[in-house]
């Protein structure tokens, strides 16, 4: 893992059905069904689709055996209009199911988290160590025969882990946690390795972005303690739709791959699946350039935790940024364009110097007169010759010798605006970032990243995965970002709060955790989502889960306050928490109902 040179981490390769992942190939980008597997007609025309759009896999869901013998038609009926995409089971709860799928797939997922357990019973909350061995044979035990399938199909194995339907074995000694996700992996992973079969992929998936970046990091650590070099995939669960969806992933990640990790990419959206391959894409093809690039000096300042680091420590400026502050966000100021704008930024930066008197203002040191709520921004050069001691911010390209920003240490009245040089963009802020900490100079940092796009997607996946980075590695106090070319300053300023809401830095609107839908979803999962979001897009203090089933959404809806998931087809279950309060209901009241419960929880605001 290093942030500041990007460098594939070095893995075996996995061959997928002709098509191999690790880090000699391709970030390889893959999507899944949402179509019933039974459906043979749907299901390989959708595959279709899939592939169509560039995907280099797809997977599909298999409940049980029928399912899983449903791919081998499936994957008949492709091979027979010429369409080689390999196909994935996805299995929870049923090795059968697994079984089944390893002879007619060219690749398997298991959730390691439900293979051999039940489904959570949150009974068992203590473990004796013979209990635990015990349970670690089981697994064992039903390993072999999948194991020996796959070897003689010559099947991969995806070991996929999600935040929330981890065991109640792992749950007993480590809780819901990424230590406890990272051991759920580590106990199937050792089985692979003794019996010699490493054609296995690793994902370790959460919808809570933090928790997501944390779990891979950790993985990656215990494999290289253990002498393991799988290839991993990567993917924020439920990440939602729209912009929201692409940004969430962008940020989860984009943060990852620019540390070298992750082979290959799912970006999950609420959306038709083929929609999720450009956004991949993009994220690949956005990272992959860094290769080559010119080296970074960068190391991590002391007492730095790269696997989940704390908060930088700054000095509070003028009351505003910094500190404990929550990260700030400035924006270009074009009055024209603020209509409508539901979200407002901290700082507008006025070029010209143009202010309103209702907003706090930064503008350049030859336009500023020293108006309440207006502030200079100043470059090096002009820096001591500003009289301000409450706040002034001071821009310097990323490339600046940290020796000449010494008269920094200590101040309490300047922040620094890094603006980038390269083309590593995250690299070289927080290598400068790392630089000040260890000189000493812990002034606030915002980071200022212009993209001169002409897409709404190549700049939610650039500026998610630049800032995305940054702000989960807890580096910067604020964000600034622009795109002059095409887009309105409101949404300039709604793209950051939705980074710095996937980043957890800081919360702007209910966070709706949506999945992406897959066979065994029993309600339209795009107007259901969209239904719910109408009805509580202002209780803006909430987690809302939206899952398509009951086998895998209370578990994969992780830290969501309420949920609304689908119980069978026109019934839906509710749940406070991640517990089930109004099971199946009719779908046409669940809306109300999931209001109602809101309220009779003290959780509701009138709009
Ligand atoms: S929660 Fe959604 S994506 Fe996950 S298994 Fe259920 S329907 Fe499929």
């Amino acid at each position: 893992m290093n942030p500041f040179n990007y460098k594939r981490r070095p893995t075996v390769s996995v061959n997928v059905g002709g098509i191999a992942m690790g880090s000699e190939w391709p970030v390889r980008v893959q999507s899944m069904t949402n179509t019933a597997t039974d459906d043979v007609e749907a299901s390989a025309a959708q595959c279709q689709r899939i592939a169509f759009a560039g995907a280099d896999y797809v997977r599909l869901t298999a409940q049980g055996v029928k399912q899983a013998n449903s791919i081998g038609d499936i994957s008949k009926v492709l091979r027979g209009q010429g369409c080689t995409i390999p196909l994935i089971a996805d299995i929870h709860f049923n090795p059968q199911a697994a079984l089944a799928a390893a002879a007619v797939c060219e690749g398997v997922r298991i959730n390691p988290g439900n293979f051999v357990d039940p489904a959570r019973t949150f009974k068992q909350l203590e473990y004796t160590d013979e209990e635990y061995t015990a349970e670690l044979g089981r697994i064992r035990e039903a390993l072999l025969p999948f194991i020996a399938i796959c070897r003689e199909h010559h099947t991969a194995v995806r070991l996929g882990v999600n935040h929330g339907s981890l065991s109640d074995r792992i749950m007993s000694r480590y809780g819901n946690t990424a230590a406890g996700m990272v051991e759920s992996v580590m106990e199937f992973l050792r089985v692979f390795v003794e019996e010699k079969f490493l054609d296995v992929v690793i994902s370790m998936k959460a919808s809570n972005v933090v928790v997501m970046v944390e779990a891979v990091r950790r993985l990656v650590d215990a494999m290289d303690r253990e002498d393991m070099h799988f290839p991993l995939h990567l993917g924020v669960t439920e990440a939602g739709f729209g912009e929201d969806g692409r940004v969430k992933s962008a940020v989860g990640i984009g943060a990852l791959m620019a540390e070298g990790l992750g082979d290959t990419i799912r970006v999950s959206l609420s959306e038709e699946p083929e929609l999720e391959i450009p956004v991949a894409r993009k994220l690949v093809d956005y990272i992959s350039q860094r290769e080559g690039h010119p080296t970074i000096e960068g190391d991590y300042c002391e007492g730095y935790d790269p696997l989940c680091p704390d908060r930088r420590s700054t000095i509070t400026v003028d009351g505003l940024i910094g500190g404990n502050q929550q990260p700030v966000v400035i924006a270009s100021y074009r009055p024209d364009q603020l209509d409508g704008a539901a979200l407002q930024p901290d700082f507008y930066y006025s070029a010209d110097g143009l202010i309103d008197g209702t907003h706090r203002f930064m503008v350049p040191f030859a336009a500023w007169k020293g108006e309440r709520n207006v502030y200079p921004l100043l470059t090096l050069g002009e820096w001591d010759r500003c009289s301000t001691t409450r706040l002034r911010f001071l821009q310097v390209p990323a490339s600046t010798p940290v020796h000449r920003l010494e008269f920094l240490r200590g101040r309490s009245d300047t922040v620094l605006v890094i603006t980038p040089v390269g083309k590593n963009i995250p690299a070289e802020q927080q290598a400068m970032i790392h630089a000040l900490d260890t000189a000493g100079i812990n002034c606030p940092v915002i980071v200022r990243n212009t993209y001169a796009d002409n897409s709404n997607e190549w700049l939610q996946v650039k500026a998610g995965a630049d800032l995305g980075a940054v702000l989960l590695n807890r580096r910067a106090d604020g964000v600034w970002l622009e795109a002059p070319n095409t887009y309105s300053s409101a949404e300039v300023v709604r793209y950051a709060f939705a980074i710095l809401q996937a980043a957890r830095q800081r919360i702007s609107k209910t966070e709706f955790i949506s999945c992406p839908g897959c066979g065994r979803t029993m309600f339209d999962l795009q107007t259901t989502v969209q239904r719910v979001q109408q009805a509580t897009a202002h209780l803006t203090h909430l987690k809302i889960g939206v899952m398509g089933c009951i086998v895998n959404g209370p578990g994969e809806m992780a830290d969501a306050d309420y949920g609304y998931v689908g119980a069978a087809a026109g019934r839906i279950s509710l749940y406070k928490g991640k517990q089930c309060v109004e099971m199946n209901i009719p779908e046409a009241d669940a809306i109300d109902r999931l209001v109602a419960l809101i309220k009779q929880h003290g959780d509701w605001r009138d709009p």
